[in-house]
């Protein structure tokens, strides 16, 4: 399937379908280290942003119209750090996919918007137990599947997957940042709840595509 708008409304409704059906999972994993809200706060966001997609009138002209809606329901509607975070990352990638099609360069570019805002936004970098864990890898592996030649779909695939891998590698680290740093060295041995719907979401992404 093409990279487009149909793909990007597909994208959507998937991960909204996925983070509610994960809701418990990822609330419980939060509860080891944090507070145990990080699946109820998705799970409503995207509630949010399926309601206002059903709500538009016509189709969106563009791709980052589609993260646009994500990028402003998600800042009004989830709170604590998932929501400005995420935010943040749907916003930057709205602004470099203004155009109904994506190539492999532009999957990648709209990836490392991502990874930019919630990098802009958290100030974490990567081994410090957080969604850039699973954000950084994903797009290492999208520009390695582009420069090697891959279509779109193959190249969000390449992403989900290193993704997947990153938060599997979450689980021995310490958190550094966000609420888990406050259990320093007992952050240990569980998996990060923000690096896990990362992994989620860009699943999804590739999914829709095929
Ligand atoms: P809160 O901690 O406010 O309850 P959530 O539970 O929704 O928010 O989200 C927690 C997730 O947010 C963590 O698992 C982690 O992946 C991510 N996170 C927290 N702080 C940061 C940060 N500074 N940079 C990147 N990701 C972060
Ligand atoms: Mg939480
Ligand atoms: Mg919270």
């Amino acid at each position: 399937m093409t990279v487009d708008v149909a793909w990007a409304i597909g994208w959507t409704r998937a991960t909204a379908e996925r983070v509610i059906a994960r809701r418990a999972e990822l609330n419980g994993l939060d509860r080891q280290i944090g507070d145990g809200d990080h699946g109820e706060n998705l799970a409503r966001g995207f509630t949010a942003v399926v309601a206002r997609l059903d709500a538009l009138e016509e189709e969106p002209a563009a791709i980052g119209d589609v993260l646009k809606l994500i990028a402003t329901t998600l800042m009004s509607t989830v709170g604590g750090a998932a929501g400005p975070l995420y935010g943040t990352a749907y916003l930057r990638a709205a602004k470099v996919t203004g155009s109904p099609t994506l190539d492999s360069r532009a999957v990648v570019a709209m990836l490392e918007a991502g990874l930019e805002g919630i990098v802009a936004r958290g100030k974490a970098t990567t081994g410090e137990k957080t969604m850039v864990d699973a954000w950084a890898p994903a797009v290492e592996a999208a520009v390695a599947a582009t420069d090697a030649g891959a279509e779109p779909a193959a190249v969000l695939a390449a992403a989900a997957t290193a993704a997947e891998a990153g938060v599997a590698a979450t689980i021995p680290l310490v958190a550094t940042k966000g609420r888990a740093s406050y259990l320093g060295e007992r952050s240990a041995g569980h998996q990060d709840p923000g690096a896990t719907s990362t992994a989620i979401v860009l699943r999804a992404a590739a999914d829709a595509a095929v």
